[in-house]
């Protein structure tokens, strides 16, 4: 059934988890003895003078994901010197040229963590030092400076720690969170087609709301169908393809996929589930990675997504964790490969009742049980054996709740030292 043979059961690394080598060889790379490095303990503290109140969060605030705490971090990079002094000042615009390299090439590219308060009202980050390793990767991908992950990591923690007491009070945000999204851009006004030589970056802090709560996610429709409605993609429209950049997280890789995605909505799905080739293998579902648990002919469960390799699908921080729990923890009942599956493969299942489960999984959307998929005009019910999700994905949902919000201590989950400010 696929293409690539499965993985011989034990965890591969670096298939499971970004690898600090890569992302290490990607900073020696761009590293010059002459350049100053990225350097956090160098942070300059500029705290705001005129603080906000913050949004309750059942407010609209929240659901417009518009909303930023008081403080942001920025740091500057020229080709000649280096980095700057990270800054850590108040929130606000930036200015740039209106010739500056990101506003027409794209030089752009972002991370997106999230910062949670806990049950146990301690402030946690997970796996942050995945998301810097990433980033370190993207950055390499279109010529930016490459931030070393653990000084991004460390100025990541520094903001959380100034702006998460007050944004995520303890006695009333407790298993609520904010959105980190580090960004960095290039800012070189030269309009000329170039490797940049000035780069920024940033990192904000912004309300975002809960997309995940699987309940939520039942659609106008009143058909009885729960979970995430994911429409296939058509052939004339792709969204990453081999030797591309869909393994980056760039800027460059979401506003063409928008015109397909709002199509999508209009029709009540709510995100596009993106093929690849004639053949119509299955890669991701919207920005977030896509599982399917079927149960084999010998009557096993396999747990399959789209396999790393050949740069199509990104590199999911929740996609690593789920394969590594499912190899740790349910090695007895699941089979987990990464390996490439099409359409066919899926219909096939269903028809034969071997279609077991299929989810969403991204630090956006968590673990997002799928109901629905439809696929050149036909609707493939996807069963849920526990209404409003199946089975393996509670688990892994329940289990990296539990590290997020501390009800379990894990080292994926990185606890962020308060300041008093
Ligand atoms: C960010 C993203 C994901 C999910 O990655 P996480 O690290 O799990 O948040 C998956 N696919 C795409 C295309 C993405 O942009």
């Amino acid at each position: 059934m696929l293409d690539t043979p499965p993985a011989s059961g034990t965890a591969t690394p670096t298939t499971t988890s970004l690898t600090a080598t890569q992302a290490i060889k990607a900073v020696a790379a761009n590293a010059s003895p002459q350049l100053a490095p990225l350097d956090a303990s160098k942070l300059q503290m500029n705290l705001t003078s005129s603080p906000r109140a913050v949004p309750a969060p059942d407010s609209p605030e929240y659901k417009s994901s518009s909303v930023c705490t008081d403080h942001m971090i920025t740091c500057s990079w020229t080709a000649s010197s280096g980095w700057a002094n990270p800054s850590l000042v108040p929130f606000g615009p930036l200015s740039l040229a209106p010739t500056a390299s990101v506003l027409h090439y794209a030089t752009a590219c972002f991370e997106g963590l999230k910062l949670y308060r806990g049950h146990d009202g301690k402030l946690r980050l997970f796996r942050p030092g995945q998301n810097c390793q990433r980033m370190a990767l993207s950055a390499a991908r279109i010529a930016l400076p490459v931030p070393d992950p653990a000084q991004l990591e460390e100025l990541i923690v520094r903001l959380a720690s100034v702006d998460g007491t007050k944004w995520l009070p303890s006695n009333t945000h407790k298993g609520k969170f904010l959105y980190v999204r580090p960004t960095l851009i290039a800012d070189d006004a030269t309009l000329g087609v170039q490797r940049p030589q000035k780069a920024l970056l940033y990192v904000i802090l912004t309300l975002f709301p809960d997309l995940s709560d699987p309940s939520a996610l039942s659609a106008a429709a009143d058909d009885g169908i729960r979970g995430l409605r994911l429409l296939a993609s058509r052939e004339d429209t792709v969204r990453a393809w081999p030797g591309g950049f869909g393994s980056a997280k760039l800027g460059a890789n979401y506003g063409p996929t928008l015109l397909a995605q709002g199509e999508a909505r209009q029709r009540g799905f709510n995100q596009v589930l993106w093929l690849l080739g004639s053949e119509a293998r299955v890669t991701e579902a919207g920005a977030s990675n896509f599982f399917v648990v079927m149960r084999s002919e010998q009557g096993r469960d396999r747990l399959v997504t789209a396999p790393l390799g050949d740069g199509v699908i990104l590199h999911g921080v929740t996609r690593g964790s789920i394969l590594n729990l499912a190899r740790e923890r349910l090695a007895v009942e699941l089979e987990v490969e990464e390996g490439n599956y099409t359409m066919g493969d899926l219909v096939k299942a269903k028809e034969e009742g071997r279609l077991v489960e299929a989810f969403a999984a991204g630090t956006a959307f968590f673990v997002a049980p799928v109901g629905l998929i439809e696929w050149k005009g036909e609707q493939i019910k996807v069963p849920m054996e526990q209404g409003t999700t199946g089975k393996y994905a509670a688990l892994f949902r329940g289990w990296l709740e539990d590290i997020m919000y501390g009800r379990t201590q894990h080292e994926w989950g990185l606890v962020v030292p308060e300041e008093n400010i």
